[in-house]
């Protein structure tokens, strides 16, 4: 961690009327006496970010200094795609108990339960389009500024959005494949099947079950996958943690390890998170609302 990393304090304060979490110099440089003169503070040299800046500004100058960042992403951004966050009150895990990766392999019962809830699941997602979210992530990457987006969802719709490096550690609901031999199917095909009375379907070539290239309570994740994310995060300027709780291990430790790397740590997200006090800047609006503005005011920002 750089020496200008450990100068930056965070503070809760009131800015224009809404609140936000704002940034203060270390204690004892005067500098940040009176917001309402920004010609006398000067940004942080590598973060960017100054005291006196709306959060949307400093977004804006963080992102600008980019040149390869990653996003981290959860459930949040794709509830602004009107798609429930299933692990939210309301959402489908909330209301059926999820199966185990173990009992779905064991019990033909759990795989038919399973199939009933992703059922479900793919008739929510199956209307679901990218948000400006989605889209300004995917522009981020096209301009170089972000390396990759790394991502909890299941639903595609990074790639939907135009993101061309989308790392999906949960795995992905658009794909079904066969646990044993890897053969895949798409959803249509498998939702055919099981609307024909086949409710827990195995795989034509080899007969053992199919299942959504998800990963599931109990089931390991992808090595591979998580090796490459955890490379992207050590290597990161700027890490953005977009609509996730930041709870679930081990997907959560990738903000951590950015920032423990050197990375400035954005949190956009509605809640508080456990990652908080790492955060560089923290903004709790609209996620798609914060990207837009910030990518609207990057052509603003001192290069
Ligand atoms: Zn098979």
């Amino acid at each position: 961690m750089s020496q200008d990393n450990l100068e930056i304090k965070g503070c809760m304060t009131e800015y224009a009327g809404s609140p936000f979490f704002g940034y203060s110099r270390g204690v004892g440089d005067g500098r940040d006496e009176n917001p309402r003169t920004p010609l006398l503070i000067q940004p942080d040299a590598k973060s960017g970010i100054m005291p006196s800046m709306s959060d949307d500004t400093q977004l804006a100058n963080i992102i600008n200094r980019a040149r390869r960042g990653i996003a981290f992403t959860g459930a949040g951004i794709s509830t602004e795609s009107g798609l429930a966050d299933f692990r939210s009150p309301g959402g489908v895990w909330s209301r059926n108990q999820p199966v185990m990766y173990d009992d779905f392999l064991r019990s033909r019962d759990a795989r038919v339960r399973y199939w009933e809830m992703r059922q479900e699941l793919y008739r929510e997602m199956s209307d679901a389009q990218p948000n400006v979210g989605h889209e300004v992530i995917a522009k981020l990457e096209r301009l170089n500024k972000l390396a990759a987006v790394i991502t909890q969802n299941i639903d595609g719709l990074h790639q939907d959005a135009g993101s061309q490096n989308v790392i999906e550690i949960h795995g992905t609901a658009r794909i079904v494949s066969c646990v044993h031999c890897g053969k895949e199917w798409t959803p249509v095909e498998i939702m055919a099947r099981i609307d024909a009375g086949d409710a827990a379907p195995d795989c034509d070539a080899c007969g053992h079950p199919l299942k959504s290239k998800t990963i599931s309570f109990g089931q390991a994740m992808p090595e591979d996958l998580m090796a490459e994310a955890f490379s992207l995060a050590s290597q990161a300027d700027i890490c953005l943690a977009i609509g996730s709780s930041l709870v679930v291990e081990p997907a959560a430790s990738i903000p951590r390890i950015a920032k423990e790397h050197g990375a400035t740590l954005v949190i956009i997200n509605r809640e508080p998170t456990p990652l908080d006090h790492l955060a560089d800047l923290i903004i709790r609006d609209s996620i798609g609302q914060a990207l837009q503005t910030a990518f609207e005011q990057l052509k603003n920002v001192t290069r």
